[in-house]
C-alpha cells in the first residue's frame, strides 16, 4: 500500500503551502510569543478573522455554493468570495465541485476525494498532499457555478486574491496597531493554520467520532464539540442525509452560528429562499434509526427464547410505529396542500388578483393593437 502510494506524485503546490504556513507556526510563532508576547488587539483580531473566514467557508463555500441551500445577494457573495479566498482552501469552483463528489460517493475508497475509509490522516490532510486519482478535479458537476461571474472571477484570480487578502489584511492591522510582525503572526498566520485544521476536522473527525441519530448509511456523525469548533458544521450526520437544508444544527438550541448568520442575512434582505426539510421527514428518519438501533441491541441478547419473544414484540411495535408515521406524514402533506388551497382562495378573492386580471386583459388588447398596426403597414 505504502509502495503504491509512493508512486503517486506529490502535489507540490499544496505541500509547499502547508510547509510555509506550518513550519513558522511551530518555530517563529512560539519564539515571538515568548520574546515579545501578543496583546488584546491581536488576540481580538485573531478571533474576529477566525469567525469571518470560517463563516465564509461554511456559509458561502459550503451551504451556499456547494449545496445551494439558499440564495445570496451580490454584496454578500462578494464578501464570502474575498474572505473565502483568505481561508486558502482553493477556489469556490474547485472546493464546491469536490465537495459535491464527496456527498455523492461518501465513504467510497475510490471515488470519495476524502474518504474516511482510507484513514483519519488521509481524510484530514493526506488527500491533498498527493495527486490521488480520487482527488482529480472534474467541474462537470458545477455548471451552475461556472455561470456565476463572482465565482469565476475568484477562480481566475484566486492566487492574487488569496495572497493579497492574507498579507493585506494583517499588514493593515499591523500598521493601524503599530506592530506589523505581531499582526502578521497572530491574526495572519496562526489564524490561517487554525482555520485550515478546523475545516479539515469536518472531513476527518466528523466522519469518525460522534453519534448517528438520523442515518447509519454513511460514516457522518453528529458531535457537539466539533459543532462548537466548526461554526455548526459538526452536525454532520444530519447534513449528509438532508444536505440541501440551510441548517446543520436543526434544533433551535443546537450551536450553529452559520445558520444564525444565514437567517440574519435573510432578515436584512441579503439572503433569500432558505431551504428546510419538512419536520415530518426529519422525525421519520429519527424513528427509523431508533428502530434500527433497538434491533442491533436485541441481537446481542444470548437467551434464544427471550430473544425470540422480544424480537417479535419489537417488530410488532415497529410496524405499528411505521403505520402511525405513514398516517402522520400523509396528514402533514394534506396540511401543506390545505394551506396552499387556502392561500390560493385568498388570492382569488383579493383586489390584487382582480387588478392582475385587468392588466392581463389590457396586455392582450395592446398586443392585438400592435399586431394590427404591423399588418396595416404590410398592407
Ligand atoms: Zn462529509
Ligand atoms: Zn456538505
Amino acid at each position: 500500500m505504502s509502495e503504491a502510494r509512493a508512486r503517486i506524485p506529490l502535489n507540490w503546490p499544496a505541500v509547499f503551502m502547508f510547509l510555509i504556513t506550518t513550519v513558522p507556526v511551530l518555530t517563529v510563532f512560539p519564539w515571538y510569543a515568548w520574546k515579545f508576547g501578543f496583546d488584546a488587539f491581536e488576540w481580538t483580531w485573531f478571533v474576529v478573522l477566525c469567525f469571518l473566514t470560517g463563516l465564509s467557508i461554511t456559509g458561502g463555500y459550503h451551504r451556499l455554493w456547494a449545496h445551494r441551500s439558499y440564495e445570496a445577494s451580490k454584496p454578500l457573495q462578494i464578501v464570502y468570495m474575498l474572505l473565502g479566498a483568505m481561508s486558502l482552501q482553493n477556489s469556490i469552483l474547485i472546493w464546491a465541485s469536490s465537495h459535491r463528489v464527496h456527498h455523492r460517493y461518501v465513504d467510497d475508497v475510490d471515488k470519495d476525494p476524502y474518504s474516511i475509509n482510507r484513514g483519519l490522516w488521509f481524510a484530514h490532510m493526506g488527500w491533498m498532499l498527493r495527486d490521488y486519482p480520487s482527488g482529480k478535479v472534474n467541474i462537470a458537476n458545477a455548471k451552475d457555478l461556472e455561470a456565476n461571474p463572482i465565482v469565476m472571477f475568484q477562480h481566475r484570480y484566486y492566487l492574487w486574491l488569496a495572497v493579497g487578502m492574507n498579507l493585506g489584511i494583517p499588514l493593515l492591522l499591523g500598521w493601524w496597531h503599530g506592530d506589523i510582525w505581531g499582526s502578521l503572526l497572530l491574526p495572519g498566520l496562526l489564524r490561517l493554520v487554525v482555520s485550515h485544521h478546523v475545516t479539515f476536522f469536518i472531513n476527518s473527525l466528523a466522519h469518525y467520532w460522534g453519534r448517528r441519530p438520523y442515518t447509519s448509511e454513511n460514516t457522518a456523525r453528529d458531535n457537539d464539540l466539533l459543532a462548537f469548533l466548526t461554526y455548526g458544521e459538526g452536525y454532520h450526520n444530519f447534513h449528509h442525509i438532508f444536505q440541501w437544508d440551510y441548517r446543520n444544527g436543526v434544533r433551535w438550541w443546537q450551536y450553529d452560528p452559520t445558520k444564525w448568520l444565514i437567517r440574519t442575512c435573510a432578515a436584512l434582505g441579503l439572503a433569500s429562499g432558505l431551504r428546510r426539510v419538512p419536520e415530518f421527514q426529519i422525525r421519520k428518519a429519527l424513528v427509523e434509526r431508533q428502530i434500527e438501533r433497538a434491533r442491533e441491541r436485541l441481537a446481542e441478547c444470548d437467551d434464544p427464547s427471550l430473544l425470540k419473544r422480544l424480537q417479535a414484540q419489537l417488530e410488532q411495535e415497529a410496524s405499528h410505529l411505521a403505520e402511525l408515521i405513514g398516517h402522520w406524514a400523509a396528514l402533514q402533506q394534506e396540511k401543506i396542500e390545505a394551506t396552499k388551497q387556502k392561500l390560493l382562495h385568498q388570492w382569488n378573492e383579493s383586489e390584487a388578483h382582480k387588478k392582475l386580471q385587468g392588466l392581463e386583459e389590457s396586455l392582450r388588447l395592446q398586443q392585438r393593437r400592435v399586431r394590427l398596426i404591423g399588418r396595416l403597414q404590410v398592407a
